[in-house]
């Protein structure tokens, strides 16, 4: 069945439609709400999203990032029967992830981060990453829901439970590679991709110990997403 503009479960404005690349063949449309960063599947469109697909969402996060940020609301209604949806907690290799659906099976809210999870492109923060951060950084933004997440009292949020985290350097550059493989357009090297993000982690000794990410979110950006950063970076590639 199709529908016509969808809105947003939390914020119920408009949501944008977009169309991803599928894992066998053809394309599938999601709604996408930017300031709440978060998708809406109907049923289970979700699994059939192929690695080039998750490229173009970052691509899409990136075009939209100065949307502003609107945390999730307590309540969420279906856009399509506005029954309220069901916080429900699912499993995968890398561990719990979280969505919202709808009791009469008309689809699921998912917030970007725990799309992400679900598809193991992100790792929470070591312990002395959370150290270094907390060190300069007191306060980040939850990649799950918006809400700040004071450092000081822990590396999770007390309001959805989202640990902090930042995409893992190895989903992305096999996603970028899968990317580079099947597009005919013009695609990075997903090696200076893996580069960038092992010098951001601090991780590459040519460039210093500093994880780059303490660049990229302290002074003005102090509360800010360190996920939305690394989206900026690997989106920042294809511009
Ligand atoms: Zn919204
Ligand atoms: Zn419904
Ligand atoms: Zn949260």
């Amino acid at each position: 069945m199709k529908h016509g503009t969808t809105h947003c479960p939390s914020c119920a404005e408009p949501m944008e439609r977009h169309r991803f690349d599928r894992h066998q063949s053809g394309a599938v449309a999601v709604d996408l709400c930017f300031p709440c960063h978060a998708i809406w599947f109907d049923q289970a469109e979700s699994l059939q999203l192929a690695p080039g697909g998750v490229i173009e969402l970052f691509q899409a996060i990136h075009r939209h990032g100065d949307a502003g940020r609107r945390p999730l609301e307590a309540r969420l209604g279906c856009p399509r029967c506005r029954a309220r949806l069901r916080h429900t907690n699912d499993f995968s290799k890398s561990g719990t992830f979280v969505y919202y659906r709808c009791p009469n099976g008309h689809g699921r809210l998912t917030p970007f981060f725990q799309f992400l999870r679900e598809k193991q492109f992100v790792r929470s923060l070591n312990s002395a990453e959370v150290a270094r951060v907390r060190a300069e950084i007191r306060q980040v933004q939850c990649s799950g829901c918006g809400a700040p997440i004071d450092l000081e009292r822990g590396a999770r949020c007390g309001h959805c439970g989202a640990p902090v985290a930042v995409l893992d350097a190895g989903a992305v550059e096999k996603a970028v590679r899968m990317y580079s493989n099947a597009a005919a357009k013009s695609a990075p090297d997903p090696e200076a991709v893996a580069r960038a993000f092992r010098a951001m982690n601090g991780r590459d000794r040519d460039a210093g110990t500093r994880p780059e990410w303490l660049e990229r979110f302290g002074g003005a950006r102090s509360g800010a997403d360190l996920l939305d950063g690394c989206i900026d970076l690997v989106a920042g590639f294809f511009d």
